[in-house]
């Protein structure tokens, strides 16, 4: 089990694998983040890939 913070505030999720946590950020995005969730709309899918990635990478590192 590894936990990792939200790269926008302090909340912390908990999980086996990233698309463990991703599947919370997601909701906690859509909930905490609804501004954000909004802008990123317009912003292209390689933003949205490379934000992934990143993340990605930072839970593996953990
Ligand atoms: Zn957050």
């Amino acid at each position: 089990m590894k936990s990792m913070k939200c790269d926008m505030c302090e909340k912390e999720f908990e999980a086996e694998d990233f698309d463990g946590w991703f599947g919370q950020m997601k909701s906690h995005y859509m909930t905490d983040h609804a501004d954000f969730m909004k802008e990123s709309q317009n912003k292209s899918k390689e933003e949205g890939m490379k934000w992934m990635a990143d993340m990605k990478a930072k839970f593996e590192a953990l």
